[in-house]
């Protein structure tokens, strides 16, 4: 490529070393070239599909997008993988008490609200005791990959184990979310009371889709 160039045949270039750098060899390329053409006309389509940028696959995705556990508690959970939870170490440009206020000790952060805080790892040692969970959880990003791959395949066990797992992340956010703004006193047994009826309630549809795949109901 010369500096005199046009930009046309610069970029024109540049594609070509995009598509000959994926494809490896001329006439890969050239097959890969064919393949965006129907019936002699050139589809936009096919071409930016290949251009288009894409993300990284995320391992907790299909944890997050639980089919039995409620939208609400899969947005809550969402968030708080994508560290968009507002929880109180965000927002330091507010006057508050930036404390956890389930411990009152340390601040409140992601990691230490969901996990290491001494009240939510009661918390979740209840409920993991419930569900069979044996392994204890120490941040959300290594929490949702083991839950990954605890959860493979689709039995009423693995379903349940990701029910309580978004359940409990849910239930834990309200809880703090009730403390702060309406002074309620979290309460163990009452998250862990919500979290079972969550579970419950997901088994119960499991129930049901699997009878209606059987033809039963
Ligand atoms: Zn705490």
């Amino acid at each position: 490529m010369r500096k005199d160039d046009s930009p046309l045949f610069k970029k024109l270039l540049d594609i070509s070393d995009k598509i000959l750098g994926t494809e490896h060899t001329h006439d890969a390329a050239v097959h890969k070239l064919s393949n965006w053409s129907y019936g002699g006309r050139f589809c936009n389509s096919a071409a930016y599909d290949f251009f288009r940028p894409r993300g990284t696959k995320l391992i907790w995705a299909s944890s997050v997008w639980n089919t039995f556990v409620t939208p609400k508690r899969v947005f809550i959970l969402w968030l708080a993988t994508k560290s968009k939870l507002l929880t109180k170490d965000r927002l330091h440009y507010l006057q508050i008490d930036h404390n956890c206020c389930f411990c009152e000790r340390m601040e409140e952060t992601a990691c230490h609200l969901f996990f290491n805080c001494p009240f939510t790892k009661s918390v979740w040692h209840i409920i993991c005791a419930w569900v069979g969970i044996r392994r204890l959880m120490s941040t959300l990003p290594s929490a949702l990959k083991w839950i990954k791959k605890e959860s493979k395949g689709k039995s009423w066990h693995n379903k349940l184990k990701r029910i309580a797992f978004s359940s409990t992340v849910y239930h834990v956010w309200m809880a703090r979310n009730r403390n702060i703004f309406y002074n309620l006193i979290p309460q163990i047994d009452s998250i862990f009371g919500y979290g079972s009826l969550d579970c419950f309630v997901g088994l119960y549809h499991f129930l049901f889709v699997l009878l209606e795949m059987l033809s039963v109901v």
